[in-house]
């Protein structure tokens, strides 16, 4: 259970000073693609040490990168490869990055494992602004 294990190790206080992507997992199925992307998210730049933690809906607070390095190294392979490279046909869950179109978004980048195109991710911080999808 990845999810009860992340919501454990969240913490209220947002980071000072510090920008925030948001990693938003829907269900515990999502949960491994979802932070592998966020490893890699962190993986990119030294200065992103922590994430804004959303669970099927609900913020649940903020997790550090080490927080999220004990939780996901056990499971996957080493971060940032992709587990499903080579495979024919779009996985099920993949990581994804959204970004909200409006300038300075608090909750920008938003890093995920699903995305229906039929009925896409409007912005938490911006009701209505549907996310485009970052490639
Ligand atoms: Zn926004």
């Amino acid at each position: 259970m990845i999810l009860d294990e992340l919501r454990a190790k969240a913490r209220s206080e947002p980071p000072k000073g510090e920008h925030v992507a948001s990693l938003v997992i829907d269900d515990d199925d999502a949960a491994e693609a979802a932070l592998e992307g966020a490893l890699a998210y962190l993986g990119a730049d030294r200065s992103r040490r922590t994430l804004r933690l959303v669970i099927e809906g609900a913020e649940v607070g903020y997790l550090d990168r080490s927080d999220l390095y004990t939780s996901v190294t056990l499971r996957t392979k080493s971060p940032g490869d992709s587990a499903h490279a080579g495979l024919p046909g779009p996985p099920r869950y993949r990581t994804i990055r959204l970004r909200c179109p409006i300038e300075g978004c608090p909750d920008s980048p938003i890093l995920t494992a699903t995305y229906d195109e039929e009925n896409p991710r409007t912005c938490p911080a911006h009701p209505g602004t549907v996310l485009e999808l970052e490639t």
